[in-house]
């Protein structure tokens, strides 16, 4: 099994048997349940463009470790052409889906692993490089989708992982066994978790020798023993529950995010890939951040979505000719297209580490999320200028589906004469959605704290 079909990776999650709580209630079946199926769509996406002729040349990659043909999702980067393409295919993913598809943390995950962990063994002449691989042929062959998880709970932020006064703040070692380690801890934001196999733990910061037990990277099935996925909320989620296609705004696809508790979770000492060496924490950190960076090319096409929708609001109100629609369009475009620009150059100026995986420049990719933590609020402003106020005030699609006052809707809402009134509805939904809806938590908040908050770049900037 080199490549699957998106139906097959849906069904493969069927097998899974995850621990998912939502509103206080254990889910048993998340595949089919209609808040979270939208997510496990745009994941699907990444399967089936993978298997599309016209576009498997970004989609798709031949592994360094078996020769095979694989989705780019589980690729190692083995050239900047390898890491423009995930530039590419992160746009064309963002364009298609207009959300968070979610898999590309696990690519970034294993690509800061892969080079940490050979400069690691260098070093100390340990094992972790050889599991490693061990683990990617196995992501490679069987096609499956890895959640990158980094960012610790981390209590008061003013105290070391080892200072905290809750030990567990931050997830740690809490057990050492012949055949492996026992841990426990959370880690936040997890996107995509549900709709993942395998869960990638990372360190989220740099650490001190006395942090030892925090410094831990592993490998473990999303189903584990003591994993336990709490899903997190979304401005207007229960939309999705109303069976209403026109009020969720993007009916097919969405994102996700969760807590992950590791309540005593075994781990095989074959999937441990850092344990203890503090002194290379900050290089997991940096990588995988570095290479998350200009994955935000998603913003950029989930922000064509958004500049498309935002002409069409503009003519189906009958505006589209006026001078300062056209400016307004004109500076989102230039807006997006600098992210592209920053997101693009990080990868074209990459270089070699240790282990042959290829790094992005570290500064540009910083610029990059720089841009990204400030262009899509102006983005989405604009969006919100265009479109006008009944984004946010229009009535519910029963209202306009209603036999006694749908006609009002239908006739007082009509913008120009040549456009049904519902289309007007439909596209002032889909600007709502990815400007404050459930859209939004990926193209909006996202933008300003996954791959770390701006500080973080701002920091890293100075020290550099
Ligand atoms: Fe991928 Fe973008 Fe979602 Fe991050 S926000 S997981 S880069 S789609
Ligand atoms: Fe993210």
């Amino acid at each position: 099994m080199a490549l699957k079909t998106g139906k097959e990776y849906i069904d493969s999650l069927r097998k899974h048997n995850l621990l998912i709580y939502m509103f206080g209630e254990k889910i048993d079946n998340p595949v089919d349940h209609p808040m979270i199926r939208p997510s496990m769509n745009a994941v699907a996406l990444t399967y089936d463009l993978a298997l599309d002729p016209e576009h498997m040349d970004l989609t798709t990659a031949i592994s360094h470790v078996t020769s095979k043909r694989i989705n780019r999702y589980n690729h190692i980067f083995q050239n900047t052409e390898d890491l423009v393409k995930k530039v590419k295919r992160q746009r064309l993913l963002g364009q298609k889906s207009a959300c968070c598809f979610q898999r590309c943390v696990g690519q970034d995950a294993l690509n800061a692993v892969y080079s940490t962990s050979f400069e690691i063994d260098q070093k100390y002449d340990t094992k972790y490089h050889q599991r490693l691989l061990k683990f990617l042929e196995y992501v490679q062959e069987e096609d499956l989708v890895t959640d990158g998880a980094l960012t610790d709970t981390k209590g008061n932020r003013a105290l070391s992982p080892s200072q905290q006064e809750d030990p567990d703040m931050y997830l740690r070692v809490v057990e050492r066994r012949t055949d492996g380690i026992v841990v426990r801890g959370c880690k936040a934001h997890q996107t995509g978790v549900v709709n993942s196999h395998e869960i990638l733990v990372m360190p989220t910061i740099s650490m001190e020798p006395e942090d030892k037990d925090y410094a831990i990277s592993f490998s473990v099935p999303t189903d584990t023993e003591g994993i336990v996925i709490i899903y997190g909320r979304q401005s207007c989620d229960t939309r999705k529950l109303e069976d209403s296609d026109m009020d969720v705004g993007n009916s097919t696809y969405g994102g996700h995010e969760a807590l992950v508790v590791f309540d005593n979770v075994f781990v095989p000492n074959e999937r441990i890939f850092l344990d203890g060496e503090t002194e290379f924490v900050g290089m997991l950190v940096e990588r995988f951040a570095g290479h998350h960076r200009p994955s935000y090319a998603c913003k950029v096409g989930v922000g064509d979505v958004l500049i498309g929708a935002s002409a069409l609001a503009a003519e189906y109100n009958g505006v589209s000719k006026a001078s300062h629609i056209k400016d307004k369009l004109i500076e989102m475009t230039h807006l997006n297209e600098t992210i592209y620009s920053s997101a693009l150059a990080c990868s074209y100026e990459g270089f070699p580490t240790d282990s042959g995986a290829y790094l992005i420049d570290m500064m540009l990719a910083n610029v990059c999320k720089q841009n990204v933590t400030r262009f899509p609020y102006e983005i989405a402003r604009l969006a919100e200028d265009i479109a006008g106020g009944i984004m946010v005030t229009q009535p519910s699609e029963k209202d306009y589906r209603s036999p006694e006052i749908g006609h009002y809707i239908e006739k007082y809402l009509r913008g120009v004469s040549s456009v049904p009134t519902e289309y007007r509805m439909r596209i002032m939904r889909l600007i709502e959605n990815l400007t404050l809806g459930t859209g939004a938590v990926g193209y909006r908040t996202e933008s300003m704290h996954g791959a770390g908050s701006p500080q973080a770049q701002i920091s890293w900037s100075l020290l550099a």
